[in-house]
Formats: C-alpha cells, sequence, structure tokens
C-alpha cells in the first residue's frame, strides 16, 4: 500500500492536485500517516479505468473465473486477517477485538460473493404461444460506491464484492476520516489478480472527490451509506444522470423489551449494541424501550453494566473506543448537553481509562432515562454510545414508540411469547427484526437496508445482487 495516492487501474496514482491531508489516530487525536486528496480529474481517471475493465479483460471474464478471483482476494484478505485488523484499529479507534471482526467479516464477503457470482441468473418466462422469452441479468456497468469511516472494511465488502461478483467495475470513495484499510485491500486485489480497472480508489473529502463521484455521467449506478443528508445530496447528484441509487443511511433502532423477556439473555445485547463500535454503528440498538412492569428493575441491570464498562485506547482493547474525530465528539456532546437541558436523568455512565491520552476523542457510554418520545434524544441518531430509555405501557404503545421515528433499519424483540412476536415483528418498519437477539452476529447472507429515512435498497447476502444488476428481457417470436 502507498499512502498518499489513489488506486487506479491497478496503480498507485498521485493526486492530480498534488494535494495530500493527514490521517488522524482517534485514540490519541495525533496525525500518524497521509491520504491523498482526490479531485474530479482523479475520478475522471478512475472513471475510465473502470469503463475500461468493464469494455475488456473484466468484462470479458466468465463468472465462474470472477468468483475465483474473488475468492483467491478472499484468501488474502485472511492471510493479512492481523495487520488489516491492526490498521482498522488505529485508523477508526475501534477496539482490537471488534477490527479483528470485521477483517474476518471482509474476508467472509469475498468468500460469499465469490461462491454466489455464478449463481445468478435470470429466467424463462411463460407468455404467449410461438414466443420464447427470457430475462439475463447483467452488470450496470460501472458502479459508484461511496463509503463511510465506522466500518471501512466491512461496508466496502458488502458493497464492493457484490458489485464485483455481478460484473461491475468500481470507483470507490471511502471517507477521509478512515480508510488506509480499503487501500490495503486494492492493492491486495490486484495481487489475486483482478484485471486493471476492475476494482479502483480515489481518497478525498465528500465535497471534492465523493460529489465527483456522484455527478460523474461515466457511472451507472452508485451505492452510498452515511447520513441522510449527504445521501440526499447524492441523490440529487445522481438524478442529473439518471443514475439509480442505492442508500444506508443509519437509523434509531429500538430494541424492545417486554416484561416476560429472558433479561440475562438480553442484557448484554442491549449493551454491545449501543456500546459496539461506540455506537457509531448504523445498526446500533440507540433506543430501549421497556415494558413498565420491568421498567425499573431493568434499568437497574443495565445501569450496573453501563457503569462498569471501560473506554480507552484501541489497542487496549477496551469495552469502547474513542469517537472518529473531535467533529463527531463535538456532535455527541451537543446531544448530551441537550439532554441535560431538558432534564433528561442521567442512570449511568462508564469511565475513561486512566491510559486514554486527553488528546483522544474519548466519550463515555451514558444511559439517559425516561427520554420524552419526542425529544431528539429518542428520534435522531446521535452517533455515539449513548442509549435512551423509555417506558412502554403495552403492544401497542410499545409499536408506536418503535415505528414513531423518521427511521427504520433495525429493531430486536425480546419475549417469550411466540405469537407476540411474530405480530410485533410483521407491524415493525424496518429492513431487519430481530427476535431475542440483536444482530444474528452481523450476517454476510442477511440482506439489510432501511425503510422510511434509513434509505432504500438491500446490500448483503444474495439480494444485493439483484441490486448490482439489470434486468433484460429477450422475447423471440419463432412461431
Ligand atoms: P457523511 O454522510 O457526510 O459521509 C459519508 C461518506 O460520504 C464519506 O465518504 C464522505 O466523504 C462522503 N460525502 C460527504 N459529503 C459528500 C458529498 N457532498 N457528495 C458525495 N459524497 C460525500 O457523514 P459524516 O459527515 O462522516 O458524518 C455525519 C453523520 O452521519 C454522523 O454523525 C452520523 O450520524 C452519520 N453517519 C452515518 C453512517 C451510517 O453508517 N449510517 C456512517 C457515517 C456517518
Amino acid at each position: 500500500m502507498e499512502e498518499a495516492k489513489h488506486f487506479i487501474g491497478n496503480e498507485w496514482s498521485a493526486p492530480a492536485g498534488g494535494d495530500t491531508f493527514a490521517v488522524i489516530d482517534p485514540s490519541d487525536g495525533q496525525p500518524f500517516a497521509r491520504l491523498a486528496r482526490g479531485n474530479a480529474a482523479d475520478i475522471d481517471q478512475a472513471v475510465a479505468a473502470a469503463r475500461r475493465a468493464f469494455d475488456g479483460a473484466w468484462g470479458a471474464l466468465s463468472a465462474a473465473e470472477r468468483g475465483r478471483l474473488l475468492y483467491r482476494l478472499a484468501l488474502r484478505v485472511g492471510a493479512c486477517h492481523e495487520e488489516l485488523a491492526q490498521l482498522e484499529a488505529r485508523d477508526t479507534g475501534k477496539p482490537l477485538r471488534q477490527a479483528r471482526a470485521d477483517a474476518a467479516a471482509l474476508a467472509r464477503y469475498f468468500e460469499f460473493y465469490a461462491g454466489a457470482a455464478d449463481k445468478l441468473h435470470g429466467e424463462t418466462l411463460p407468455y404467449q404461444s410461438g414466443y420464447t422469452v427470457f430475462t439475463i441479468r447483467e452488470p450496470h456497468g460501472v458502479t459508484g460506491h461511496i463509503v463511510p469511516w465506522n466500518y471501512p472494511m466491512q461496508i466496502f465488502g458488502r458493497s464492493a464484492g457484490a458489485a464485483l461478483a455481478a460484473g461491475n467495475a468500481c470507483v470507490v470513495k471511502p471517507a477521509e476520516d478512515a480508510c488506509l484499510s480499503v487501500l490495503r485491500v486494492a492493492g491486495l486485489a490486484a495481487e489475486a489478480g483482478l484485471p486493471a480497472g476492475a476494482l479502483n480508489i480515489v481518497t478525498g473529502y465528500g465535497h471534492e472527490a465523493g460529489a465527483a463521484l456522484a455527478r460523474h455521467p461515466g457511472i451507472d449506478h452508485i451505492s452510498f451509506t452515511g447520513s441522510p443528508e449527504t445521501g440526499k445530496l447524492v441523490t440529487q447528484m445522481a438524478a442529473e444522470n439518471h443514475v439509480p441509487v442505492t442508500l444506508e443511511l443509519g437509523g434509531k433502532s429500538p430494541q424492545i423489551v417486554f416484561a416476560d423477556a429472558d433479561f440475562d439473555a438480553a442484557l448484554p445485547a442491549l449493551v454491545s449494541a449501543i456500546v459496539q463500535n461506540a455506537g457509531q454503528t448504523c445498526s446500533a440498538g440507540s433506543r430501549v424501550l421497556i415494558e413498565r412492569a420491568a421498567y425499573e428493575p431493568l434499568l437497574d441491570r443495565l445501569a450496573s453494566a453501563f457503569s462498569a464498562l471501560r473506554v480507552g485506547p484501541s489497542h487496549a482493547d477496551p469495552d469502547c473506543g474513542p469517537l472518529i474525530s473531535a467533529k463527531q465528539q463535538q456532535r455527541v456532546w451537543d446531544f448530551l448537553s441537550d439532554a441535560q437541558h431538558d432534564n433528561i436523568a442521567m442512570a449511568a455512565q462508564g469511565q475513561v481509562m486512566p491510559e486514554a491520552p486527553e488528546s483522544g476523542f474519548y466519550q463515555a457510554p451514558t444511559l439517559l432515562r425516561d427520554v420524552p418520545p419526542g425529544h431528539r434524544l429518542a428520534r435522531e441518531e446521535v452517533f455515539g454510545p449513548v442509549l435512551a430509555a423509555l417506558p412502554f405501557a403495552d403492544e401497542d404503545d410499545a409499536l408506536t414508540l418503535a415505528n414513531g421515528t423518521p427511521y427504520g433499519l433495525v429493531a430486536g424483540v425480546w419475549t417469550r411469547d411466540g405469537a407476540r412476536q411474530l405480530r410485533v415483528a410483521r407491524r415493525l418498519r424496518s429492513g431487519q427484526v430481530f427476535i431475542n437477539n440483536y444482530g444474528a452476529g452481523g450476517g454476510v447472507e442477511l440482506p439489510f437496508g432501511g425503510v422510511k429515512h434509513s434509505g432504500h435498497g438491500r446490500e448483503k447476502g444474495f439480494e444485493a445482487l439483484y441490486g448490482f444488476t439489470v434486468l433484460k428481457t429477450v422475447a423471440i417470436r419463432h412461431g
């Protein structure tokens, strides 16, 4: 990997504008690497390289051959597991064991999509006599991928992995705050034998390289993961060229705990769903809705668990790492100061470890109780380790609260009542519902995406391949 360079056409290329910027280690707030500051000219080059690959060596491969190359990439990622984990931990601040899990998930994405590449096909359709009609699933062509900083490896893997398996050539604009692992994997892809231009990475700021990619007339599809505001901008830019967009925009995901639930099973899942990645997870379980009869006892147990949490630098492998940046830290502080101003009670808070440098971006996990449903802490994505607890009266009340935000990404339901599990799962407006678990351990195989302001389109699983293809209908009249 060469820092401060883009990866275009299987070569490391200096930024067209000659500018670079610093990469900050969130654990100590200090710069430790540099990235190329991409602009429209770099994006032009990357899109042209991708088009050449699509029209040339990459596009000429059979689905089985694409799958074989992706499998070789999966093996290389697996062989570099620890190196990638260390890089991701330093770059994002996430605890080492989380970064290791992310590196394993990245290899698994390439493995899964390697196996899926030659299992994607069209159908033969019954039609009038004298015709044979069939559909062909074709790649879009050149796909753009705008990736956030919270899970650089995983989100890159799920998005580019599926797009490549379907036969597209990719241009990826990872986040300016964290993307060293993505550059490293691009190098591994070339070593694995991906033809030049099949996978291109242009680093840089969103309003420069990101916007240049979203509005580029040479791309055929764009996949975006990040904030709703930027998602709207990306959609508007892509609309200029009528380019289809897949959006994954985060959430305010509820965990609904009924009084009959197994609290011993629920408790660790409630904590990890908001503490994982310091709450900077699109599917973070950031609201806990508790049936009133169980509210105080469960809140007591949650408070004890939160008080025991330790926040520290990534290499110390703490319960919770720092936030990604000073900007993100300020955003979380603004939410917490609103809570204080509006007299929302703090039920518990974890502690920052003594070895955490003062210059790092730390925020102790915080449990807030009795958050009013209309308050921004109950409705907006904090993207930090802040859990809002709300009581509910009955099933209808729980569903009104759960569905009562602009978002609809993930929901957790904790109850032993089987009929209630099914009723509630059906009535939740959410892209995923987990019953008596939260997240099912990641689930590369499980389609993922939102409704409402959480976005549209599905990533992960086989379903993602449909989004990265277009259907062509062929009708033959033979009499
Ligand atoms: P963002 O949405 O602005 O950034 C995500 C990606 O979009 C980055 O690669 C960025 O460079 C790119 N981008 C930014 N502006 C762009 C533009 N005008 N055109 C094209 N691409 C652009 O998010 P952020 O500023 O890093 O974080 C702000 C908030 O967004 C966070 O506090 C959090 O609430 C939310 N967020 C959500 C997710 C998620 O996974 N759902 C990820 C990151 C951030």
